[in-house]
């Protein structure tokens, strides 16, 4: 199929992006990578007055370090999280996790901002954000706020954000001394989206995790921590017993989540099987 009829509209500077959408509000749509919102669009699932590109707005590219934080702007890369000296050394989860998305075709185009509007359950990079428990920087002509990307998600592809505000950074917590990240999936085919998958960030010390964030994705509408089985791995020496429990834990809280990919109770199983593993990986790094 073909895409419906809109106008294109180039943005060349944030504040020119910012008072558009304050004109057009819900009748635009941001183009960032295009690899989410053009296929929606030739599969006529929306049809926007306007598309108002952001592509080129240089200052919204780049990973630095600012204040206590790692600063990711919007229109970074997923192949340039793989390629980030700064993140392999203060934040190894991202490049673990892209990895893990599609293809390089898709890596080379698509962006941190676009995969965290877009909000896909399956996604790799808002599991992410919300393990990491990170910070999404919106601006709008009214300015600029902070959000936590433990409260941005509201549903399937849903959030937040005001049709006006456009996604501008994600600001994300350095890695600190005796924390270790962690990422697993399951996909039928190396790059499809997951059946489901996991991302952490712990520390550990003596064997034992003394802080522990997991989020699952492709496990509900939107990326799930896991504050049961995060309880039955915290300050316990992780032998089976501990691991049998946590597993228990994690089927407890898992929702019944159905669609293409799986059924309710090979997602469980499979949310199990990653946990151990995710817990040798954690304690190997
Ligand atoms: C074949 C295929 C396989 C894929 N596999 C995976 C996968 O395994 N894992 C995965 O995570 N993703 C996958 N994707 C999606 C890919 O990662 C996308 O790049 C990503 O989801 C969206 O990023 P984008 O920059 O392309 O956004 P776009 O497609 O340009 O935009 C997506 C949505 O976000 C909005 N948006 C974009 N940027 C902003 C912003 N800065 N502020 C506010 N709103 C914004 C847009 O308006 C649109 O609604 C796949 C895509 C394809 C085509």
């Amino acid at each position: 199929m073909k895409a419906p009829d809109f106008a294109y509209e180039r943005a060349d500077t944030l504040g020119h992006a910012l008072a558009r959408l304050a004109e057009l509000k819900d009748r635009a749509r941001i183009l960032a990578g295009g690899q989410s919102l053009v296929p929606t669009l030739n599969l006529r699932l929306q049809s926007p007055e306007v598309i108002l590109d952001i592509g080129r707005i240089s200052e919204l590219r780049g990973i630095r370090v600012e204040g206590s934080a790692i600063r990711i702007g919007a229109l970074t890369r997923h192949a340039d999280l793989l390629t980030s000296d700064l993140l392999a050394l203060s934040c190894p989860l991202l490049p673990m996790a892209a990895h893990h998305i599609a293809h390089p075709a898709i890596r080379n185009r698509g962006t941190i901002g676009g995969s965290i509007a877009l909000g896909d359950p399956a996604a790799e990079l808002p599991a992410c954000i919300v393990a990491l428990d990170a910070k999404i920087v919106a601006m709008s002509t009214a300015g600029e706020r902070r959000i936590a990307a433990r409260s941005f998600y509201t549903g399937v592809y849903s959030n937040v954000l005001a049709p006006t505000e456009l996604i501008v950074a994600v600001e994300i917590p350095f890695l600190k001394s005796g924390e270790r990240d962690g990422f697993l999936e399951l996909s039928r085919r190396e790059g499809d989206y997951a059946m489901i998958g996991v991302a952490a960030r712990g520390a550990l010390a003596d064997g034992k995790f003394s802080s522990l964030s997991l989020a699952y994705f492709s496990a509900g509408d939107r990326p799930l921590l896991a504050p049961a089985a995060t309880r039955a791995l915290t300050g316990k020496a992780l032998d089976a017993a501990t691991l049998d429990t946590a597993v228990g834990a994690l089927a407890g809280e898992l929702p019944e989540h159905k669609d293409l990919q799986a059924d309710p109770a090979v997602r469980r199983h499979l949310a199990g099987v990653l946990l151990r593993r995710l817990v040798t990986q954690m304690m190997a790094a």
